[in-house]
């Protein structure tokens, strides 16, 4: 049928259950699967709304029998259930491109291997700063979906993971933002590279010449892809190398940018949020506020009074003259060689945990140059440990934090960090990387009382 009334929701967590409240207040027929168990928040809210789900089963006949289904970001395309659904001809849309749908509210989509959170945290700050009337959503807190639900905003700054960009039709941000495309969850793309960065990409295929693209020049991956695309929206770059004429750079601990005819001007060292990685994140942030009409003054204002989300290079404590630094968010190789950039300081680095294909070629250099000792926490710690013996000076592995901790400290002298970057996902020891950051403190502060 043309009316797509039955709406199947798959995945009963953050994502999906907004996605059945605004499917239900849009008066479609809603039924939500969910494989797990849903958390007692959202089964809670689900009975209250009416809305009938089932959890740990899918049931096909129910599944197949919809219109349209919302699928969440956490289930591969590849699964039998959806390979079943494209067989039927049914869509199978991500929770974004469906709240899309029912918004005027300008969008915001913030996207890229590394940085997203950061980004999307300081855009959002920016811009409520500024007095905008703006939401906050994606990965970040409550979903999107939900929002549209419920909330009435002229704006949304979305962080945009690329499982919620590889089920889109039709979502269409006036801005958006692409950090860098490295090589994470190679596992969900066919071990492609070029599967991930068209995934990445998906977030400008419906932008129309009025629309922006702010993106990373520096990144020959996302350069050379300019090159075998038509691009549509405005592009503005962001340089850490080059001074750019339009776009914005870095120059002399100087932010730059011009967008516009807009120009802006902001010394960086003055920034909370520290390291290279941190100046391109402050530029995209600063590009998206000069596009929508924030003042300088504003902007600096909400640059200055930022403070970022923790886990991301987050300063523990200083013990005995050595720093210990959490970095547990940094789950791919790229954000580990951003965060060994932003110390001059020898570091005695923990790393390990689940594997996502990596290859540590990109580090290799900047391990060799600074790295003092390497601590691989985790229970497959062969690759780490095989491909690092006899490029830094010491070694150890384990599967206990506090045990790794007590090891920094025993190698630490004045002057050292010791950094939990680990470039791996944390499912092997931890529920997330939230549990274990909070872990790696614990075991950090445990130091002091000892
Ligand atoms: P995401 O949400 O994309 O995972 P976060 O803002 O949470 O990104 O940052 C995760 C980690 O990635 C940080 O701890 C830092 O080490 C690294 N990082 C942050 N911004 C960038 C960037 N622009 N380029 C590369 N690495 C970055």
């Amino acid at each position: 049928s043309l009316v797509q009334n039955r709406v199947v929701v798959l995945g009963g967590g953050e994502s999906g259950a907004g996605a059945a409240i605004l499917a239900k207040s849009k008066g479609f027929d809603v039924f939500l699967s969910d494989k797990g168990q849903l958390h007692q928040k959202y089964s809670d809210i689900l009975i209250a709304e009416n809305i009938p789900f089932e959890q740990g089963q899918h049931t096909e006949e129910r599944i197949l029998d919809s219109d349209l289904v919302v699928k969440s970001p956490g289930i591969p395309d590849t699964v039998p259930l959806i390979v079943a659904l494209r067989e039927k001809g049914i869509p199978v849309i991500s929770e974004i491109e469906f709240a899309s749908r029912y918004t005027d509210a300008q969008l915001i989509a913030i996207t890229g291997s590394n940085g997203k959170t950061t980004t999307t945290l300081l855009t959002y700050h920016i811009l409520k700063n500024a007095g905008l009337n703006v939401g906050l959503a994606g990965n970040i807190g409550e979903s999107f979906a939900w929002q549209v639900a419920e909330k009435k905003f002229d704006y949304y700054v979305l962080e945009i993971s690329s499982f919620q960009l590889d089920n889109i039709i039709d979502f269409r941000p006036h801005i958006s933002v692409l950090l860098n495309i490295t090589p994470d969850h190679l596992d969900r793309y066919g071990y492609s590279f070029q599967n991930y960065v068209n995934s990445k990409f998906n977030v400008i295929r419906n932008q129309k010449v009025s629309d922006h693209l702010i993106y990373f020049e520096d990144s020959e991956v996302i350069t050379d892809e300019f090159a075998k695309r038509n691009i549509i929206p405005h592009q503005w770059g962001i340089s850490l190398e080059e001074k750019l004429e339009s776009g914005s750079y870095l120059n002399d601990g100087q932010l730059f940018s011009q967008i516009n005819g807009r120009t802006f001007e902001q010394e960086f060292d003055k920034l909370p949020i520290k390291g290279p990685h941190n100046a391109i994140n402050a530029m995209a942030a600063i590009s998206v506020a000069q596009l929508l009409g924030v003042n300088p003054a504003q902007i600096s204002e909400g640059l200055l009074s930022f403070s970022n989300a923790p886990h991301r290079l987050e300063e523990v404590e200083v013990i005995n003259g050595v720093t210990y630094v959490n970095d547990s968010k940094a789950t791919n190789v790229d954000s580990v060689f951003y965060a060994l950039g932003s110390f001059n300081q020898p570091v005695i680095l923990i790393a390990g945990g689940v594997d996502k294909g990596n290859d540590y070629s990109q580090i290799e250099e900047l391990v060799r140059n600074k790295v003092k000792g390497l601590i691989v926490l985790g229970k497959s710690f062969e690759k780490l440990q095989d491909y690092f013996s006899g490029k830094v000076p010491q070694i150890y592995t384990t599967q206990d934090v506090q045990d790794a901790v007590n090891k920094g400290q025993e190698w630490g002298v004045p002057g050292d960090i010791v950094l939990l970057s680990p470039a791996c996902a944390s499912f092997d020891l931890f529920k997330n990387y939230e549990d274990r950051g909070d872990k790696f403190k614990a075991a950090v502060r445990n130091l002091i009382s000892q």
